[in-house]
């Protein structure tokens, strides 16, 4: 081996790392194990239609129980692990709890709700579609069931073979959502290729609505787009009255954010089907 001396190189590293460095290789370590030893957990926030007020869906969002830090935002893990490729490992497990979770509801006979699941660009691959299609497989859940967020820089690279995988999904009767929207670089004349269901407004618009003319604007305009392609349009992040009504005069379809609920244990998210929310049947 060329790094003959496995003390010599790591005291070299070490000389050299800065705190940053050192801290991105903590939390590295630190999730390498917590794949390992349970302490992933997925929360799940309920989307709800502006029209009737029922919930429409569900994003899984992934937590880290962290034994000493308590519960570790992904924002904190999930760019590390997108840079490290541990995404994938992640994204494997969460795939698969959220089936796991979707099946339970499944046969408790609730009217299919679609539970999204966030996938990045690394996990984007020729094998998603099969993986996908086996989960579904394995828990007798039908695809109305399931959904995949993905993001601009998804479709960045290479579109044809982005696209193709994305038909592949798309015709296991997965729907497929646009993330983030308006905070990437993707064209739009590629939008109207994309097998794609719904645009999600990012909540860094959401939130300036409506005090910031230009939040507004952009919107507004995503969605009068998203209304001509033909594509459900969502918004994440609401927290106020305001935001809603807004939102609901311009013609979005569904909303999610703290004014409903937050990201949510499963049982918490029962319990809000079972008392304060209604599914859209
Ligand atoms: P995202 O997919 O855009 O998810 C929406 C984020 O907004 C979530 O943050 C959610 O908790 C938060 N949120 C929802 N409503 C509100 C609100 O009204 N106000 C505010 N201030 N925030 C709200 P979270 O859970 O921290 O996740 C952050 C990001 O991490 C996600 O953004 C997504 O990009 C990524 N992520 C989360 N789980 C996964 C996962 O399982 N796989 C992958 N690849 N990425 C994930
Ligand atoms: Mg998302
Ligand atoms: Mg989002
Ligand atoms: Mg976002």
């Amino acid at each position: 081996e060329g790094h003959d001396n496995p003390d010599r190189s790591v005291a070299f590293y070490r000389l050299d790392m800065n705190a940053g460095m050192q801290e991105r290789m903590r939390i590295e370590s630190g999730l390498r194990h917590a794949l390992g030893h349970g302490e992933l957990a997925l929360y799940y926030q309920p989307k709800f239609e502006i029209g009737t007020d029922r919930v429409v869906g569900a994003e899984a969002l992934v937590r880290w129980v962290h034994p000493e830090r308590g519960l570790v935002s992904p924002a904190e893990f999930i760019p590390l692990a997108e840079s490290t490729g541990l995404i994938v490992q992640v994204g494997e497990w969460v795939l698969e709890q959220a089936c796991a979770q979707a099946a339970v509801w499944q046969a408790a006979g609730l009217p299919p709700m679609r539970v999204a699941v966030n996938v990045s660009a690394r996990e984007f691959t020729n094998s998603l579609p099969g993986r996908v299609a086996e989960t579904l497989r394995r828990y007798e859940l039908d695809p109305s069931w399931l959904e995949l967020e993905i993001t601009e820089g998804t479709l960045m690279h290479d579109i044809e073979r982005v696209i193709g995988i994305m038909d592949r999904i798309t015709e296991l009767g997965v729907a497929l959502s646009l993330d983030d929207f308006g905070t990437g670089y993707s064209s739009l004349s590629y939008l109207k290729r994309f097998p794609i269901q719904t645009l999600k407004i990012d909540r860094s618009f959401t939130t300036g609505i409506p005090d910031d003319a230009n939040d507004c604007a952009i919107a507004s305009a995503i969605i009068s787009m998203g209304r001509q392609l033909k594509l459900r349009v969502i918004a994440e992040g609401v927290e106020t009255l305001d935001q809603l009504q807004f939102l609901r005069k311009a013609g979005c379809d569904e909303v999610q954010g703290f004014l409903y609920a937050a990201p949510l244990p499963a049982y918490e998210f029962e319990r809000g089907l079972r008392e304060n929310w209604l599914l859209l049947a």
